[in-house]
């Protein structure tokens, strides 16, 4: 396949890039750098720096790159993705996610491009109040970014519909650790996600952390949630494009392991390479006791399953962590 992947030099897209180099397909870079770093892009791939709200933009490199061949499938990960960030700037988030897709779809379709590969989120699900979250459950997003995800959906079911294309949306659980290579990883200020805040922790980079409450309704009182490692996840996308490139189909499936862990499972793995200082403080707004996917679906459909475990999420952090932030 040829494959357009919009945000392909941030964390999710540029594990993308790796594993569709790795199954060989070409690919071409579109990001406009606001969070990707050049540096994140693999070698054998093609980068143009440009802006997915623009349509003049993506116009231009579509009609260079299409006019020597067209593209099979595009991927998008060029989103804002701050929970309370987006709380905060909320027309910043439906600019970027909700128009910016907006521009892309309509892109698309003036270049006759029929598959689309749509990063979405578990928070569509909003405040869920079960166990195992289905694809079919009702949606209903409690913050702007779960809302401009959803919004984004919708309009790709609409756009598809409306001119025979196909698309394939993938929602999120917790997405952590890095390529094993240690060349890609999340690099990031501001780091906000318990995985690198528990690393930076035991590597000393930070001097201690928060566990957000510890008197939720779980065995050890610490939330739960369904970590995924970005790799697997990364290569559930080469396995979507091609299913619905072969099938003419549309799909949207959850990408998580069927499997919880609470936040002082998550510690105590860490602290088998180094010990973590940390303190109880209170229960973060907006924070489920537990979050974990049924990925049956994406196993039924695309035959995929999570080959790696916590444990190879958190030893891949710390590598990474260890080669390009305790270097300086
Ligand atoms: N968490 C924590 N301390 C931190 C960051 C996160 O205790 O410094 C908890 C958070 O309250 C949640 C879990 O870790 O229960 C996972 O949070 P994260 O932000 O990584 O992902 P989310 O599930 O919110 O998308």
């Amino acid at each position: 396949m040829k494959v357009c992947v919009i945000g392909g030099a941030g964390y999710i897209g540029s594990h993308a890039v790796y594993e569709l180099i790795r199954a060989k397909h070409e690919v071409v870079v579109i990001d406009n750098l606001s969070t990707g770093t050049k540096d994140a892009v693999h070698e054998k791939a093609k980068l143009y720096l440009g802006d997915i709200t623009k349509k003049e933009e993506l116009h231009e490199i579509f009609a260079i790159e299409c006019a020597k061949k067209p593209f099979d499938a595009v991927m998008h990960f060029a989103a804002k993705i701050v929970v309370p960030e987006s709380v905060e700037k909320p027309l910043e988030y439906y600019h970027n996610n909700v128009e910016g897709v907006r521009v892309m779809l309509e892109t698309m379709r003036d270049f006759k491009i029929k598959n689309i590969v749509f990063s979405s989120t578990a928070a569509v699900y909003g405040d869920v109040k079960k166990d195992l979250c289905l694809e079919e459950d009702p949606c209903a997003p409690i913050n702007p970014y779960g809302e401009t995800k959803l919004a984004s959906e919708k309009m790709i079911q609409w756009v598809c519909k409306a001119y025979d294309m196909n698309y394939c949306i993938f929602r999120y659980f917790n997405v952590a650790g890095a390529d094993e290579s240690l060349e890609i990883g999340l690099k990031r200020d501001n780091l906000t996600h318990i995985i690198p805040i528990t690393v930076q922790t035991a590597l000393g980079i930070r001097p201690s952390m928060i566990v957000f409450g510890n008197d939720y309704p779980t065995e050890d009182g610490t939330c739960i949630r369904d970590y995924i490692h970005v790799a697997d996840l990364a290569y559930a996308h080469v396995l979507g494009a091609k299913y619905i490139c072969d099938n003419h189909v549309s799909l949207t499936l959850n990408l998580g392991s069927n499997n919880g862990f609470s936040v002082l499972d998550v510690i105590k793995e860490v602290e088998k390479y180094h010990p973590v200082k940390y303190t109880f403080g209170p229960g973060r707004a907006g924070d489920p006791a537990k979050l974990i996917a049924s990925s049956t679906k994406a196993k039924e459909i695309l035959g995929w399953i999570p080959r790696r475990s916590l444990a190879d999420i958190i030893k891949t952090d710390i590598e990474f962590r260890k080669k390009h932030e305790l270097k300086k």
